[in-house]
């Protein structure tokens, strides 16, 4: 059995192999402790690969041997064989690790660059939800959101033009959150929740087309729990993506790119 382990900010992720079976598992950050009590008790005879930013803290509290990788060299690694699975092989891509905060990379089939990151990522949908409307729980807020609207929140560019001709497409958000103040008091939680989940997932794609652009590919390549379960925020990545003429991917599983890619398999 090999078990790999990407401990990020938010969550740990775990991919176990055992023979032929692949099982995922995932923990919040803040049961580290817990999830290395497993280990020492049940695992202690296995080997043990770990990536991501809280690896060495487990490490350190591990009573046998483990090996760590780094965190952006396992995810590549991880993320080539799910890309491989799914049938996808581009010769050139850029890749957007939308985890707690945002990691943005270009590639290739056989090497990845690190070229930039955002603050602006899963914890900024967490957190601001949570400011704005006093709920956290992550799939609490997917599923309100998907009864919001965001037309009372943000601005769209048809919104300033009014009825004239738009010099690009009218449906895209002018400003995030530019039309609160048009609507006062007039924006339920859900359509608060789906701007914000807006705000994050144009901010991670408006980054990812330029990235692309400069990288001379049309393809982008979207990983991370932010995406888990989140419809809300993929159908507003793809339609985005389609408008600008470029292709978006949410690889399945991608989120355990880390954990996989973490595990030496020879
Ligand atoms: P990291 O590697 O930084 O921990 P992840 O790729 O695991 O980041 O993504 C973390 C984000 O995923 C959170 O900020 C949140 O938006 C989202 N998320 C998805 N599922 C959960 C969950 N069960 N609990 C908390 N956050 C979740
Ligand atoms: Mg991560």
């Amino acid at each position: 059995m090999k078990i790999g382990i990407d401990a990020g900010g938010t969550l740990i992720k775990l991919v176990i192999l055992d023979d032929e079976n692949r099982t995922f598992k995932k923990y919040p950050s803040t049961d580290i402790d817990q999830v290395i009590e497993i280990l020492n008790n049940d695992y202690s005879e296995e080997e043990v690969y770990l990536t991501g930013g809280k690896s060495e803290y487990i490490q350190e509290k591990l009573n046998f041997e483990s090996k760590i990788s780094i965190e952006f060299d396992a995810t590549f690694r991880g993320l080539t064989q799910l890309l491989n699975e799914s049938n996808l092989n581009f010769e050139r891509y850029v890749y957007l690790n939308v985890g707690t905060g945002t990691s943005f990379h270009q590639a290739t089939t056989t090497d990845q660059k690190r070229v930039g990151g955002s603050g602006v990522g899963g914890g900024t949908l967490l957190g601001l939800s949570h400011l704005l409307t006093g709920i956290e729980d992550y799939h609490t807020i997917i599923e309100r959101a998907k009864k919001g609207d965001r037309n009372k929140v943000d601005l769209k560019v048809h919104h300033i033009y009014n009825g004239k001709p738009t010099p690009i497409p009218g449906d895209l958000t002018a400003s995030n959150f530019g039309n609160v103040l048009n609507h006062k008091s007039d924006q339920s939680i859900e359509d608060q929740l789906i701007a914000v989940i807006g705000l994050v997932a144009e901010t991670v794609t408006a980054m990812a087309l330029n990235l692309a652009d400069a990288f001379d590919t049309k393809k982008m390549v979207f990983i991370g729990s932010t995406l888990l379960d989140n419809t809300v925020m993929t159908d507003i990545i793809y339609n985005y993506s389609q408008l600008k003429g470029a292709e978006a991917y949410v690889v399945p599983n991608g989120e355990f790119s880390g954990a996989l890619g973490a595990i030496e398999t020879n």
